[in-house]
């Protein structure tokens, strides 16, 4: 604790305590390299996450948005998953349920390579403007027209030239430092208008502190939040918030919200105590599991093993760097073809298709997103392969 850092991004809480720290990661986990030794050589850096006491932000002090470059080649698409693709999809269909969109305009922050967003054109009706300075025009073909156009570059209100009924914004809020700032620009976009709905998906970090899951935590990340940590920036910012929940095996937070009427805040958003119970005890629980898994590579190794990894991104960079793991895994699995052939930061893993595992079958394989179990286990047997599998 100490009064002489820079206060919360949220808040402006000054009450910090330092929860974690690693002295070099990759800058960028989903980024991809084309030779073993340019990942090993990619550049790192520091992480201190930090917690507030008096909002829950969770927050890496170390930060440096400089290092981290959105537009060049990362790789952040999870819509090679049929599961993902369902939970997208059961999403839209909430939002079309929820909002008359017909003829409105949506506007999403921080909208990837846009597939939402057209979902959300195809079921709605609605008029659409997306902003991502990752936006790659040639993976969308025939995307841009009257009724959705992109632009690929940094949100910025000054630059959106119409006034949107519907702001979504999915796993952008959690690459924001400035958090507190970012809010406040979009209630400038909003300005008096109170018939604004805002829609958010964020990395819940609740789950990631309880059970010390630092494969969850990488660089790009800089700013966690839980439920209620959220919805109090919102509460901050003028906002309320009118609909809050866990999805995704409780891996994401749903947030909607509207300009203020009556200061609502729902009961899930009450977590405080809960939180700065977790934070205290994180340290030592976050060192525990890490050896466990060191451990747990190194002995089958040490057996002779061969061990895979299911899931080439972020969480795979995380989970091999913290640990200092290079060939003690044998193998880095992922289904997306657009990872395959590439090199991971860091580790210098290359990426493979699941079938290249038939060439060498695995002892082990562990699963980056317990999520993906079940589907992983059925295309290993339909390999004809039947390893020890675990997920994280
Ligand atoms: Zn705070």
């Amino acid at each position: 604790m100490s009064g002489d850092l820079n206060p919360c991004p949220a808040c402006g809480g000054r009450h910090l305590s330092e929860i974690y720290r690693l002295d070099a990661i990759p800058v960028q986990s989903c980024v991809l390299l084309d030779s073993a030794d340019q990942a090993r050589a990619f550049p790192r850096s520091a992480l201190v996450l930090m917690f507030c006491d008096s909002c829950g932000l969770v927050f890496n002090r170390a930060f440096d948005p400089g290092l981290v470059d959105y537009a060049s080649t990362t790789e952040e698409s999870q819509h090679f998953s049929g599961t993902f693709n369902r939970f997208a999809r059961d999403l839209v269909a909430e939002i079309a349920a929820l909002y008359d969109l017909d003829g409105k305009q949506t506007l999403e922050i921080g909208c990837g390579k846009g597939d939402f967003l057209q979902e959300l054109v195809r079921q709605t009706g609605t008029r659409a403007l997306g902003v991502d300075p990752g936006f790659i025009p040639e993976r969308l073909p025939g995307a841009n027209g009257k009724d959705i156009r992109f632009r690929r570059e940094y949100f910025d209100s000054t630059h959106i030239d119409y006034a949107p009924d519907l702001i979504v914004c999915r796993h952008t809020l959690e690459h924001i430092p400035q958090v507190g700032r970012f809010l406040r620009d979009i209630a400038r976009l909003i300005g008096a208008r109170r018939d604004v709905a805002l829609f958010f998906e964020t990395p819940d970090v609740r789950r990631v502190l309880a059970e010390g899951a630092f494969w969850d935590i990488y660089y790009e990340h800089c700013s966690y939040f839980t439920l209620g940590s959220h919805a109090r920036l919102f509460q901050h910012t003028g906002l309320d918030v009118t609909r809050l929940y866990a999805a995704y095996a409780d891996q994401y937070i749903i947030q909607y919200a509207a300009p203020a009427a009556g200061r609502v805040m729902p009961p899930a958003a009450d977590d405080l105590a809960d939180l700065r119970k977790l934070a205290a005890a994180f340290p030592a629980r976050v060192a525990e599991i890490r050896a466990h898994w060191a451990q747990f590579v190194r002995r089958r190794q040490g057996a002779g093993k061969r061990v895979a990894i299911w899931g080439g991104g972020s969480k795979a960079v995380s989970f091999l760097t913290s640990n200092d793991l290079g060939p003690e895994v044998t193998d880095v699995i992922d289904i997306n073809p657009y990872k395959q052939g590439k090199y991971l930061p860091g580790s210098g893993h290359r990426v493979s298709a699941p079938e290249s595992l038939q060439q060498a079958p695995p002892d082990t394989v562990i699963v980056m997103n317990p999520v993906y179990l079940a589907e992983i286990g059925a295309q290993l047997q339909g390999m004809g392969l039947d390893p020890e599998l675990v997920a994280v």
